[in-house]
């Protein structure tokens, strides 16, 4: 099984018109797959339907080579949302805590944590740069740590799958890069497949293996190479007004694609 995720002729809508049509995606084992696209692309509503949010009304998706309806093992897939709300100051809940429920999903909740149970917590905390936050109150934390805290909660239950939806949105702008190098390392050092939703292509380009362009259609799919290959003016027509330089290092990659 080499593809995590095989989308076939996938099309979707609420009302009327189609939000999706004809999608055709695969997520190869090991990837980190951006999805960009403008607002009101579909992106949301295509993760749903991965997570089983939305039932699929037309086409096939598998993950992890079984019919999407047969899966059952979802403690395999993390989800990191768009962090909703920041909390305040005096928050009660230390970061250990916060990521620490993220093991109710595997142990049910109200049961005490055993030994290999804190190591996974330790693990998630060391993953993701904030071992020594965990006793701090979430609330005291930046918007960019707070994002790390929901991901080492999704880590903990050690997901193959990682799928995250604008987690960006709430880093400040300096802590974006450093952000991305996380990911990366989640991607590289742990093995896990990312799926990354953005609105934004200009600050991925340089991270993910490949780049998925979709509004309603999938536009473009491909490796980072071949997207880099698009010429601007074909992205801008994709995109309308909203193409954002591209900030790709071309040091990083030395053509191994
Ligand atoms: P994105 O995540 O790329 O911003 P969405 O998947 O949220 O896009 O939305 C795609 C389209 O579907 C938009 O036109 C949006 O208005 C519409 N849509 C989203 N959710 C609903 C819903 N629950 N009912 C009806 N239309 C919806």
């Amino acid at each position: 099984m080499n593809q995590i995720i095989e989308i076939k002729n996938l099309s979707f809508r609420y009302e009327k018109d189609y939000v999706l049509e004809s999608i055709n995606l695969s997520v190869p084992k090991g990837a980190f797959v951006g999805i960009v696209g403008p607002n009101g692309s579909g992106k949301s509503t295509l993760m749903k339907l991965l997570l089983g949010l939305l039932k699929i009304q037309q086409g096939e998706i598998s993950i992890f080579g079984e019919e999407h309806n047969k899966f059952k093992d979802w403690h395999k897939i993390g989800f990191v949302s768009q962090k909703a709300n920041s909390f305040n100051t005096g928050f009660p809940a230390t970061v250990y805590e916060v990521v620490s429920s993220g093991l109710t999903k595997k142990i049910g909740m109200f049961r005490f944590l055993k030994k290999s149970d804190h190591l996974q917590i330790q693990k998630a905390l060391d993953s993701v740069g904030l071992s020594d936050f965990k006793n701090r109150n979430i609330g005291e934390l930046s918007g960019g740590q707070q994002q790390r805290v929901f991901i080492a909660r999704a880590l903990v239950s050690e997901p193959e799958l990682l799928i995250l939806d604008e987690p960006t949105v709430g880093v400040d702008a300096q802590n974006v890069q450093s952000f991305y190098q996380m990911l990366d390392d989640l991607n590289k050092k742990l093995g896990i497949t990312l799926l990354l939703v953005t609105h934004d292509i200009g600050t991925i380009t340089d991270k993910v293996t490949h780049v998925a362009c979709l509004n309603k259609h999938l536009h473009f799919h491909g490796n980072t190479h071949e997207f880099e290959e698009l010429k601007l003016n074909e992205l801008s027509d994709f995109y309308g007004h909203d193409v954002h330089v591209l900030t790709h290092n071309h040091a990083h990659h030395g053509g191994s694609h």
